[in-house]
């Protein structure tokens, strides 16, 4: 089979040349470069075996074992959601404000809290995660990168030893039973699915979130289509401050804030 053939697999022409890739050791540019090229036997087998899983339906990331993120490239498996794109916003949220300690709630593969310190390397990053499996990602992605977070095995801010300035979380927020759901099935449940309405998380997040806040302090949470309203009101209610909703990329409103 040459790379041209491979190539030609049906797949998504992109998904199709990230496996190639990845199959062969061969670069991405090299595998554009020369399609004549053959592949040597074992690399088209396991070509062959990724693009059958992908066409199954199993997300390119969790195939290569690593996903981009605000330009860190990350290790990702099952045990943590892929990171989107969408959450940047989140990141961009957190760099636009002061601040010397930040709390990242559900931390998954690290990916919010990697970001924010590598661009505040000086301030005290911490990230809580209640999955064991994937708190052991995050570590591998934070030793790699060569990123001094501090992890933190638990729920929410059960280990918080003190108030921070900023909370940030891309917490689970897809409603029990969303047919949406299907597209998602080979990521980990735990850190998609919330309750009846998808808001369970974000409800137990902001309610504790004043008695975790300095005064002063924000908290940035991200969370799907149509739930803004429902945030906004949730942080009212907490007794916030400045509450406001911020749209991604694609114009959604998707990440909701308020100051202590
Ligand atoms: N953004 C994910 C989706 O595809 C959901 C992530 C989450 O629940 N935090 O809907």
């Amino acid at each position: 089979m040459t790379v041209a053939q491979a190539l030609a697999c049906g797949l998504d022409a992109r998904d199709a040349r990230l496996l190639l890739a990845h199959a062969t050791g061969f670069s991405e540019a090299s595998v554009l470069a020369f399609p004549e090229r053959s592949l040597p036997l074992e690399a088209e087998q396991r070509f062959l075996d990724f693009a059958a899983r992908r066409r199954a339906g199993e997300p390119v990331a969790y195939i290569l074992g690593r996903k981009e993120f605000y330009s860190l490239p990350l290790a990702v498996n099952p045990a943590v959601l892929i990171p989107r794109p969408e959450t940047e916003l989140l990141v961009e949220l957190a760099l636009s404000r002061d601040f010397s300690t930040v709390v990242d709630l559900g931390t998954g593969s690290g990916a919010i809290a990697l970001a924010i310190k590598k661009h505040r390397p000086k301030a005290r990053v911490l990230a809580v995660e209640a999955s064991a499996a994937a708190l052991e990602v995050a570590k591998r992605n934070g030793v790699a990168l060569g990123l001094d977070v501090e992890w933190q095995h638990g729920r929410w801010f059960s280990g918080l030893d003190r108030r921070v300035d900023l909370i940030v979380s891309n917490p689970p927020y897809v409603a029990a039973g969303d047919r949406h759901l299907a597209d998602l099935r080979y990521e980990p449940a735990s850190a998609l699915v919330s309750g009846a309405d998808g808001l369970d998380a974000i409800r137990e997040i902001v309610a504790a979130a004043p008695e975790h806040l300095l005064q002063g302090g924000w908290i940035f949470l991200e969370h799907g289509i149509g739930q803004d309203k429902a945030v906004r009101e949730l942080l009212e209610r907490a007794g916030l401050e400045e509450v406001q909703t911020w749209p991604d990329l694609a114009g959604t409103p998707r990440v909701t804030g308020a100051k202590r």
